[in-house]
């Protein structure tokens, strides 16, 4: 049996009745299940707001085109963001006509602090952390600097639903916290995603434009009869950005099992952690943050000939993955290669090692006897 990097798991008979329940009623759309898992995920994360969204792409996009306006950012501003990512963090800066502005990263895959402290000018109104993996990296020492330096700050938190820090979830110093339930993510739904904004304004302003900027309250005034709901008001030009139904009952599943199966990931970890203690020369686990339960969404090693590690691992009909190759190498940044030395050796030499809740102990037996018999040594 070949062993994939990512499968997931659905509880399908209590997922099917969640959809069979919008089925009967006659309610896929906005409204009903996803006001139901807003509320839900407010009081699983202890977030202020939640609003449900079609990915968690469109909720940076919301983050930055929210928080631009709101303060009066100017196009060419700078935004501080990681180079080892998923395109849609950098995307949704740029969507904006804003500049990334790309900083190192350290040993946990996250940005470096430091490094992000050097970045800062007089153009820098943001800063975009991704907990790679579910990991929280230095976030705390991130949240002291956007402090310091009066910046704004949005997590993104696509790999880190159930993270949490020193026994609680991180993001409530953010601006924005922004999670996707995408297909393989660890809270995997189809495709969908939840904006949590610290501030009730932004919330309300994200329901409103992730609705092509309609304005419900107008007609929630005036349809007391129900003579008047075409009767609504258009703000500004806003997006189709809202969640659905469908998806949000799936989600409602999945989150009542999140914490059950982030501890199962945790232990798959363990067992990967355990084959490869002393073999530290050629099998480096990124470690994880002190005070962090991390989501494990992935399990990331670094070793040397990467390249080859993988090819001879696909021989074996094994798939791991790369997270992530560094943005700045993407021509659409046009970025001088040497921005980032940490990011870009290590987009060079990390490897995603097969992480889902299908995998028993001898899955991840198998997966580390090849990589042991195959990986050359760091040098
Ligand atoms: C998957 C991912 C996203 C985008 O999530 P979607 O829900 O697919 O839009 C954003 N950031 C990171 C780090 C991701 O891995």
């Amino acid at each position: 049996m070949p062993i994939q990097l990512f499968v997931p798991t659905f509880r399908v008979d209590e997922c099917l009745s969640e959809i069979r329940e919008c089925l009967e009623k006659g309610w896929t759309g906005l409204g009903f299940k996803t006001v139901a898992l807003e509320e839900a995920w407010c009081k699983y994360t202890g977030l202020p707001h939640a609003h449900f969204l079609s990915s968690a792409t469109v909720g940076l996009h919301l983050a930055i085109r929210i928080l631009k306006s709101e303060y009066g950012w100017q196009d060419g501003d700078e935004v501080i963001s990681t180079p080892l990512t998923f395109v849609s963090t950098n995307h949704a800066i740029a969507y904006e006509n804003l500049h990334v502005t790309f900083a190192d990263v350290d040993e946990y895959l996250c940005l470096d602090p430091k490094d992000v402290e050097r970045k800062i000018t007089a153009k820098t109104r943001a800063i975009v952390y991704v907990g790679l993996g579910g990991n929280t990296g230095r976030w705390s020492e991130i949240v002291e600097i956007a402090r310091k330096h009066n910046l704004k700050l949005i997590l993104d938190a696509a790999h880190m639903a159930g993270t949490r820090l020193n026994g609680e979830i991180p993001g409530k110093e953010a601006d924005a916290v922004v999670y996707s339930f995408q297909a393989v993510k660890n809270l995997p739904t189809a495709d969908s995603g939840m904006i949590c904004f610290r501030d009730a304004a932004h919330d309300e302003r994200a329901r409103k434009l992730c609705w092509l900027g309609i304005n419900k309250d107008t007609y929630a005034r005036t349809s007391g009869k129900g003579a008047y709901k075409w009767k609504y008001d258009v703000e500004e030009v806003g997006y189709k950005y809202h969640g659905n139904s469908i998806m949000a009952g799936i989600g409602l599943v999945q989150l009542k099992y999140l914490d059950q199966d982030n501890s199962y990931r945790r232990q798959l970890a363990a067992w990967y952690d355990t084959a490869f203690k002393g073999h530290e020369d050629r099998v480096l686990p990124v470690p994880v943050a002190p005070g962090c339960e991390s989501s494990r969404h992935l399990y990331v090693i670094e070793v040397a000939a990467r390249d080859e590690l993988l090819m001879a691992l696909n021989d074996c009909e094994i798939y791991p993955g790369v997270h992530y190759r560094d943005n700045t190498e993407y021509r659409m940044y046009g970025y001088d290669a040497a921005t980032c030395p940490n990011a870009r050796r290590l987009s060079e030499s990390i490897l995603s090692l097969p992480m889902h809740l299908r995998l028993g102990h001898a899955d991840v037996k198998q997966v580390t006897e090849v990589v042991l018999k195959y990986v050359k040594p760091i040098n």
